[in-house]
């Protein structure tokens, strides 16, 4: 496997470290075990850059295992999507691709096996009374009637359970530990529950299906994973995991650890709550560029090396933290930053007439594709006697804190060109001005202007005659709460301003070019061509992030 990660050792490490060195273990192997209800989001991505990077490390094996045992929420879609995004992210799973759907029979027999040890009862409570019968954290359960069933009634009922003569809900087993125990997930949890939806792989085969619980713990022993890493809140199961796996008679026994899930300002790291904005329509599906879905990032611009050193920063540790959106945004544009080509577009175009230049004059302007990178090459961009700067790049009478705009009278260059200065505009019959009359300074390409003037000022410009149309989609936080997840209601909270279309031009070259982006579009932000929406004869951009980071 080639070494992708930035890689920084964590406390994890120093559990494994200690492993190896006692010769617990002498090979290293994690796995990546997502549930296939969804498509995968940056929260993901920390556990996917944890359990490969630490396979990596370690010269060792990353397992990928759906975790398939909810038919009613999984699809084939996603895990056909899941698959793609791990690879995209740089890292390749160890081996075939594993499901725990694959040990249907092995789980079933397990389940024998602690029945058979009078340690697995048939319960036929309903949900809501095995609810009320687990007590509280200062009130210990009450045992079931059905738990004290003999070994071969439960046998028998299991089977039944199996055969379908039970319907939905009305059976379950359950692992016969303690009612009274301190810890609410040993108060016998439920093991198999009855589910008559198909599944994705198996179809109909079967109608029973184990837990979470259950399945995890004994796919990791399958499969001889040596260190099953996942997020704080199972932290509570790791008793059952163990529980379990010591009473099943299994000869490898992996040992879970957790870690902080990954937490982030305004963003929703959940696939059921992502679920409903795709099925509410909210969004443009899964990858809508404003999900924080790695196919919705993927589809705004961001690259894997980005959202790598993102996780990289990140860190893994045991403390609960909410990150800001600003660290992910900052390992974008550090990224794009050097390796992004730079491209001229207006978004807000108003025409510009340069009244010392003849009808139709064209020139051909050398530019630099990356100002501090000469391997990138250069490009030639049409420079013309009409042209398109950003409306709000002018203004007719400045405020103090509007310096850096063109106006009358003033000097101000554009980017890689001449310097123009501002004589007068065309109005319509509302006052709106149409467009703006100019003058250029011919002796002022690539050099500064004579007799010791100082332009400070520069902006952007495209062609007015030599320019393709474009759509610009300008995206902010799809949240306005910063917990969107504790948010009573979801969808109130959605920013109204999360997407903003404005129609521009950019300069011709584009069509040129073999690349969809990501590109600097000079002092806009970061764009990339949307794969959706984009057409030969109609160009959609996707705005990454901006240039800087604002300030609210
Ligand atoms: P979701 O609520 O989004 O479905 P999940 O934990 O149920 O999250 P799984 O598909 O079961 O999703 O997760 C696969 C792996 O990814 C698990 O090991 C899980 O702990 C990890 N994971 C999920 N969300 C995060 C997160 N926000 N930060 C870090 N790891 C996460
Ligand atoms: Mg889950």
């Amino acid at each position: 496997m080639k070494i992708l990660m930035n890689y920084r050792p964590n406390f994890i490490n120093h559990i494994i470290d200690k492993d190896l060195k006692s010769k617990k273990h002498t090979n290293v192997r994690t796995r990546f075990p997502p549930e296939p209800n969804g498509y995968l989001h940056i929260g993901h991505a920390k556990a996917i850059c944890l359990n490969f990077g630490i396979a990596q490390y370690y010269h060792g094996q990353c397992n990928l295992r759906f975790d398939d045992t909810n038919p009613e929420k999984e699809h084939k879609e996603y895990v056909e999507s899941i698959k793609y995004d791990i690879q995209w992210l740089g890292f390749m799973w160890h081996g075939d691709v594993h499901y725990s759907s694959d040990y249907i029979e092995e789980l079933y027999d397990y389940a024998i096996k602690l029945i058979k040890k009078g340690l697995a009862y048939v319960d036929e409570l309903s949900i809501d009374e095995i609810k009320k019968y687990r007590g509280t954290l200062t009130r210990s359960g009450k045992n079931s009637p059905y738990r004290s069933r003999s070994i071969k009634e439960n046998l028998i009922y299991f089977s039944k359970m199996r055969n379908g003569d039970f319907l939905e809900g009305k059976a379950c087993l359950r692992a016969k530990i303690n009612m009274a125990s301190p810890s609410m997930v040993m108060r016998d949890p439920v093991l198999y529950r009855i589910k008559y939806t198909p599944h994705h792989r198996i179809g109909k085969n079967w109608c029973i299906y184990p837990t979470y619980d259950f399945s995890h713990c004994i796919s990791d022993a399958i499969e001889g994973i040596t260190h099953s890493l996942c997020t704080l809140e199972f932290q509570e199961n790791r008793i059952l995991y163990n529980w379990i796996l010591n009473n099943i008679d299994i000869n490898t026994h992996p040992a879970q650890y957790e870690f902080s899930r990954l937490n982030l300002k305004y963003i929703i790291t959940s696939k059921r709550k992502l679920n409903i904005l795709v099925t509410k329509n909210i969004v443009d599906g899964w990858d809508d560029p404003r999900m924080p879905t790695i196919s919705g990032l993927r589809r705004r611009g961001y690259t894997a090396r980005s959202i790598r050193e993102f996780c990289h920063r990140i860190g893994i540790s045991k403390q609960e933290s909410q990150i800001e959106l600003s660290l992910l945004e900052s390992c974008i544009r550090a990224d794009l930053n050097k390796h992004a080509p730079r491209l001229m577009a207006v978004i807000n175009p108003m025409k510009i007439i340069i009244n010392n230049l003849p009808v139709g004059y064209e020139e051909k302007i050398e530019m630099p594709n990356h100002p501090n990178n000469s391997d990138m090459g250069v490009r030639h961009v049409i420079f013309s006697q009409e042209i398109f700067i950003d409306r709000f790049d002018f203004c007719e009478i400045l405020n103090n804190n509007e310096c850096y705009k063109l106006t009358f009278g003033q000097e101000i260059r554009l980017r890689y060109a001449y310097v123009i200065k501002a004589e007068g505009v065309k109005k319509d019959k509302n006052g709106n001005i149409i467009c703006i009359y100019c003058s250029y300074d011919p002796f002022t390409l690539h050099k500064n202007p004579v007799g010791g003037r100082k332009i400070t000022r520069v902006i952007h410009w495209v062609s007015a005659t030599r320019n393709i149309s474009a759509e610009f989609r300008l995206y902010d936080k799809l949240f306005i709460h910063p917990n969107p997840a504790v948010a009573s209601n979801l969808i109130a909270n959605i920013n109204p301003n999360s997407l903003i279309i404005s129609q521009g031009v950019v300069e011709e070259n584009i069509i040129h070019s073999y690349s969809s982006g990501p590109y600097q579009i000079e002092r806009e932000g970061y764009f990339i061509l949307d794969h959706h929406y984009s057409k030969k004869s109609y160009l959609v951009f996707n705005r990454t992030v901006t240039l800087k980071e604002s300030k609210n």
